[in-house]
């Protein structure tokens, strides 16, 4: 047992960016984030349930454990299940239900060979929502309401680094892909204006090894408010080839995730017209 499931960048300020087992597509794993305060550290995110993450991170802080998530997909809430509560945001419920289950885990290309390390048992949830403050004794981290990569996606404000944890929602190429479990095109702009009113100093992604610069969020919105649709290309660059029913599109600038200023977004070019209502085309 010497292989190293987990490992952490330390982001400063007592963050710990945790990069979790498992076969993620794109670029880079999963990470899990972890706040430590005065009083109690808040964990942010779970990854996909492959071996004792508890233990690990118990290793990196005696505090009591507050744990919450992004949103409710594979790789961010299937390790639920090693802590007693987990605050979620009700509207990703039965997404995770779908997403975390043993069989979707055992049958999904992303656990791989680590099939038989998978974790999985029952915890209680706890309804996330924006305003929820969590009161880690020195600082304290909000939740705010992220809707758009998931309809319960959120993003966390922690009052000492002023980073700003945003999951899958604000990073460099967002998911928008099934008009069931995504926002449309316009409830991810109106995301986007929300979260830019917040005052951060960093962006802390859930697929990005590094802190990334707050006008990031300009970049995406930039984009998204010129959306062409003409322009999109199929299939999506490092993305599961097929979807059964959807048509991966990918709408970015940048020559793919080698390239600094790569950022966009993928949506289902096969329910175009759901993905478009309520915004305004500029073209
Ligand atoms: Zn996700």
């Amino acid at each position: 047992m010497s292989e190293v499931l987990f490992e952490s960048l330390d982001l400063g300020f007592n963050i710990y960016h945790t990069r979790m087992p498992g076969h993620t597509p794109g670029p880079g794993r999963v990470f899990s984030s972890l706040i430590v305060g005065s009083e109690k550290a808040l964990l942010i995110d779970t990854g996909y349930g492959i071996g004792d993450y508890r233990a690990y991170v118990e290793t990196l802080t005696d505090k009591p454990l507050i744990v919450a998530n992004t949103h409710g997909h594979i790789d961010h809430a299937s390790g639920n299940c090693q802590f007693d509560e987990v605050w979620m945001n009700p509207k990703d419920y039965a997404l995770a239900d779908w997403h975390t289950s043993l069989e979707t885990r055992r049958n999904s290309k992303d656990i791989g060979d680590y099939v038989d390390r998978l974790v999985d048992g029952p915890y209680k949830r706890l309804p996330l929502e924006e305003g929820v403050v969590f009161d880690l004794g020195d600082r304290t981290v909000t939740a705010f309401n992220c809707a758009g990569h998931t309809k319960g996606s959120m993003s966390f404000l922690d009052s000492k680094s002023r980073y700003l944890f945003t999951g899958d929602n604000i990073t460099r190429r967002v998911v928008l892909l099934s008009v069931v479990n995504s926002t449309t095109l316009e409830e991810f702009r109106q995301t986007l204006h929300h979260t830019k009113k917040l005052s951060f100093d960093h962006i802390v992604a859930a697929h990005v090894p590094y802190l990334m610069q707050p006008e990031w969020i300009d970049k995406v919105l930039d984009i998204v408010e010129n959306f062409d649709p003409r322009k999109g290309i199929v299939p999506p660059r490092n993305f599961p080839a097929k979807i059964p029913g959807l048509l991966p599109t990918e709408y970015t600038v940048g020559d793919g995730f080698d390239d600094p200023e790569y950022c966009g977004f993928v949506y289902d070019g096969n329910h175009l017209e759901e993905f478009l209502q309520g915004f305004a085309l500029k073209q």
